[in-house]
Formats: C-alpha cells, structure tokens, sequence
C-alpha cells in the first residue's frame, strides 16, 4: 500500500522550475508521453484485489493534522492506487484539470487519468505541496505530462487563472474535476459561525461554478465535467451541516448544467463517495471520536479507499459514456445514496 514498493516502467522526464507567485507551475514533458508506451507505471496484474482484500478496518488509531492535511503523514496511509491501478488507454491523449488533486479522491483519479493515458494539471493548497511533489511524480511514471498548479480556489481572479494556465500548459482541456472541498465538523448550528459557512460554501460551491464558467469555453463536443458530491447530499451527518448543503447543491448543478450542455455533447456527472480514508477526515472534517469508528456504519464495515474510486472518474471520463450525463455514480459501500 505504500508507493515506495511501485517500480514504474523508467520515463525519461524534464522538469521546469517552479514559478513563485500566485500561481507557480512545474510542468513536466516526458518524452515518453508522445510514444504511448501502455506497460509506462503499471503495476503488475492481480494487486488490486490483493489490496482490497487487506483494507484497513476500523478501530483507528487517535490522529489530528492542521488543515488541509498531508495523506503522507496519516496512519495508515490512504491508498490511491500507487501500486495497483493498471490503465489500459482508455484516456488516450485526454487533457484533465483535477482540483484537490494532491491527495485522497483526487490523486486516485489523477493516478488512473495519467495511466490510462491522459496529461493532467492538479490544483492544490501550497500547504500540500508535499503530497503533490509525490502525484507529480506519479503523472510522469506513467510517462503522461503533469502540470502543477497551487492556489486558493475560494478566490474568483484564481480560479480564472487555473482554468487559463491548465488550457495553456495541457494545450487544451477536456476533462474537468470540481473534486476540492472544505469539511469541518460542527456540533451545533449555535456554533457554526458565518466564516465557516462562507469558507464551506466557497470551496465547494462558489470555486465549482467559477472554474467550470471558465472552463466550459474551452471545452469541445465529447469533454466532460464530473463534481464530487457526497453521500450526504442525501444522508446528512448532523455535525455537517454547512458541508451537507454545499454537496446538495453539487447535485443539483451537475444535473441542471448537464442540461445546459448536453446539445453541445458536454457531459456533466458527479460522484458521491461514502466514508473515505483521506485527510479530508483527519485535519478538522471528523471529531475524534467518529474517526477513531470511522467507516463501523457501512455494509461493509470499513471505510473505502481513494483507489475505490478510481475506475468510476475513469468510467464517466471515458468516451464509452457518451450518453451519460446528469448523473450520480455511488460509490459508498452499500449505503447512503438515494
Ligand atoms: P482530501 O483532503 O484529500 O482532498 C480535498 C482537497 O481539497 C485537498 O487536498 C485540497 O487540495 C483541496 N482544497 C481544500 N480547500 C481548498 C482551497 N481553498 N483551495 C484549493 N484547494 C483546496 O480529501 P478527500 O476526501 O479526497 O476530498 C475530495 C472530495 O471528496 C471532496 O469534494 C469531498 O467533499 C469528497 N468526499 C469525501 C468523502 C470522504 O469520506 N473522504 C466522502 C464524500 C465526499
Ligand atoms: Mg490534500
């Protein structure tokens, strides 16, 4: 489950540096990219179930990080699939921009997306660059090019600006993931001040509709949008109150701009994943308490992984999809969708 045991295909890369300011980028154009070479960052068949069939499970043990959170630094680590996803070019030559890329759901679909053939831009928190150098890395294993963009979304000018620097950087874009999100429980509505509803709000809702409004332009027949939305859009935690709404309102827009788009051939799905390992949990989105059962609830009595969920960013990504839109893909481990 650990990346280290990942012995990628070699791809020979170049790394251009990083640019301070507002948006710093590392781009990185593997030859390789342009030769398709399928057996590039794939690990061996078979390790995908071996995997799953050894889970985590909870009791889990006591752990806290600041906000936004490092998955490399959570017991255990989350597996996004470094050692088990095997791509098999179904995203052939795609251009995606994945927000929250760094980490947890994101990286998973990131991992899948540059295995299965498609260059990717990963938005971020600088705080996270850490997780991000590792994703990074992984884009250029599987031989794809990786373009870096850290900034904060809740700001409109930067999410202009990603959009701009993912078409410009890819060459283009066609698959957009609205994935980044803030979650932090709250007890009581008494407590739930209008900063954190304004910081929940703008993260998830406001950032969603302001990168995609920028990216729709660029967008040609055959592109697609998929938001990650949540089980509780339908199954509302009470100590999510404000998270709860933002997710709701992700369902909603991806169905109503599913059919805005759907005569231009742009696809518009969402995913609402149950209880997943990720930092998201462990940096404010959890009491201790909850985290410590984190997952108990579900049929399956453990909380997912991000690799989970990979094959469904892949499934709504791909062109075999083509009369799929306004829909929510469930992958919550048995309960909790509608
Ligand atoms: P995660 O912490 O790995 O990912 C969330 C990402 O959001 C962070 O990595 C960070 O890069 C990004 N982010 C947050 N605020 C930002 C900001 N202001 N600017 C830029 N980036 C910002 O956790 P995750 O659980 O993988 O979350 C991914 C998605 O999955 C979220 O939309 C979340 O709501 C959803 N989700 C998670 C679960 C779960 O149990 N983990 C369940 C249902 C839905
Ligand atoms: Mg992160």
């Amino acid at each position: 489950m650990d990346s280290n045991d990942h012995k990628p295909a070699p791809a020979r890369r170049r790394f251009v540096g990083t640019v301070a300011g507002g948006l710093a980028a590392v781009a990185a154009v593997p030859a390789a990219a342009q030769q398709a070479d399928p057996a590039a960052g794939q690990p061996p068949a078979g390790r995908a179930r071996e995997a799953a069939s050894r889970y985590p499970r909870p009791p889990f043990q006591n752990q806290s990080q600041p906000w936004p959170g490092l998955a490399g630094k959570m017991t255990p680590r989350p597996d996004h699939g470094e050692t088990t996803y095997r791509g098999s070019g179904r995203l052939t030559g795609r251009k995606a921009l994945v927000t929250g890329g760094d980490s947890g759901i994101g990286r998973a679909a990131v991992i899948a997306f540059a295995r299965e053939g498609a260059d990717v831009a990963i938005n971020y928190l600088p705080a996270e660059e850490a997780d991000a150098r590792e994703v990074v890395k992984l884009i250029q294993d599987a031989g794809r090019k990786a373009v870096a963009l850290p900034g904060d979304i809740r700001d409109e000018a930067f999410c202009r600006k990603l959009v701009a620097e993912a078409v410009r950087q890819l060459g283009g874009l066609d698959i957009v993931v609205n994935n980044a999100a803030r979650q932090h429980s709250t007890d009581s509505i008494l407590d739930l001040t209008t900063e954190q509803f304004d910081w929940t709000f703008k993260t998830n809702v406001y950032a969603m509709f302001w990168i995609t409004k920028a990216a729709v332009p660029h967008l040609k027949a055959g592109s697609c949008i998929i938001n990650t939305a949540s089980v509780q859009a339908y199954d509302p935690s009470p100590n999510l109150l404000d998270y709860a709404q933002t997710k709701s309102a992700q369902v909603a827009f991806t169905k109503a701009l599913a059919k805005q788009l759907g005569k231009k051939g742009i696809r518009v799905n969402a995913i609402a994943p149950g209880p997943i390992w990720t930092p998201l949990q462990v940096s404010g989105g959890q009491t201790q308490e909850n985290l410590k059962k984190f997952g108990e609830d579900s049929p399956m009595g453990r909380p997912g992984q991000p690799a989970e969920l990979a094959l469904a960013f892949v499934t709504l990504a791909a062109d075999e999809s083509s009369y799929t839109t306004g829909q929510v893909y469930g992958v919550a481990g048995g309960a909790g969708n509608p």
